[in-house]
């Protein structure tokens, strides 16, 4: 399985559809049958301790992974914008390095927009300018 669906609930419902990722901000869980078919359910806690659900217009992502250590599957995968990664596909590493590099994305664009900043592309003309800055002063 390599994306799922979600879908807000009140309650977690006795029957789960395979794929799907059920969230009740209620009870702050959310549950889902395992990625890999098994037919285990997941139930991922929602808490700054426990998994953090982030919303975008039409996906979710849920960080950090989820490892069913305790199924005989013991499939370890992301949810990142309603994609199944599987870990032996997507190291921690990679994630975070795709969370810093959107973040940096994300800064440089505000940045960018309120004019008060260069952005992180135009670095080394920041580097230049401070340069010549410093290089002003001295006289
Ligand atoms: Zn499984």
């Amino acid at each position: 399985m390599n994306s799922i669906t979600h879908k807000y609930v009140e309650y977690i419902p006795a029957t789960l559809d395979e794929g799907v990722v059920y969230i009740s901000k209620k009870y702050k869980t959310m549950v889902h049958k395992c990625c890999c078919g098994c037919g285990n359910e997941v139930v991922t806690p929602m808490g700054k301790t426990d998994w953090q659900l982030t919303e975008e217009t039409e996906s979710i992502s849920i960080y950090p992974s989820i490892g069913n250590w305790g199924f005989k599957c013991k499939s370890h995968y992301w949810i990142n914008k309603n994609r199944v990664l599987w870990s032996d596909q997507w190291s921690e590493d990679m994630i975070k390095a795709g969370r810093r590099s959107d973040r940096l994305k994300k800064e440089a664009y505000y940045k960018n927009e309120s004019g008060d900043a260069y952005p992180v592309t135009n670095i080394i003309s920041q580097l230049l300018q401070s340069l010549k800055n410093w290089w002003n002063n001295l006289f």
